[in-house]
């Protein structure tokens, strides 16, 4: 199995000091440890049928395209304020100065269906649970959500508790 750490940069004080950033470019510069991504998130999410993969702007578009590919479902991007260009619904979320926003299309999901949301890192948290509650107050079941990398250290599952969780790599 290709220990997918490898392909994992760390990029000191990025972008700003104190941030450990973890770039995760290299791993997409090779075609096996992209097919192994995949393949690890195939068998964390099982058999479930899923109708949409909910991927965030935008480094979660890049596995979350894959993933919709392979499980037959479609694909709904989560973007920041201003870029999608039909109407949508908006959620506020706080950050450690400041606030930020996420919206989706209001036709992007429909009541009732089932859903993966994925992002390439669980951080704080805050990101992924905006765009969770995003995706409940339009009726459909987060059946999971996924990354590709958890910092354990900062407890963004903790903002999560309502939804499984999962996530290739820890740290
Ligand atoms: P958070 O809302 O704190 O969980 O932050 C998650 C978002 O910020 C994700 O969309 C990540 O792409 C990005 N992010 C946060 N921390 C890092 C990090 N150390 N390295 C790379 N991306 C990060």
């Amino acid at each position: 199995m290709t220990d997918l750490s490898k392909y994992i940069r760390e990029i000191p004080d990025f972008p700003k000091v104190g941030i450990q950033y973890k770039d995760i470019t290299p791993l997409l510069q090779s075609p096996e440890a992209i097919k192994e991504a995949v393949a690890q998130f195939l068998k964390l999410i099982g058999n479930e049928k899923i109708d949409k993969v909910v991927g965030i702007e935008s480094r979660g578009f890049l596995f979350g395209m894959l993933l919709a590919e392979k499980l037959n479902a479609g694909f709904v991007p989560i973007r920041k304020p201003g870029k999608l260009p039909a109407e949508t619904y908006s959620e506020v979320y706080e950050l450690e100065y400041g606030k930020d926003t996420l919206e989706i299309h209001c036709d992007a999901i429909k009541k009732g269906e089932r859903i993966i949301l994925h992002d390439d890192v669980l951080a704080t948290g805050g990101t992924a649970r905006t765009a969770c509650n995003l995706v409940k107050k339009m009726g459909a079941e987060i059946v999971q959500c996924n990354f590709l990398i958890e910092l354990e250290f900062l407890n963004g599952r903790n903002k999560l508790r309502s939804y499984p969780v999962e996530s290739l790599l820890k740290y």
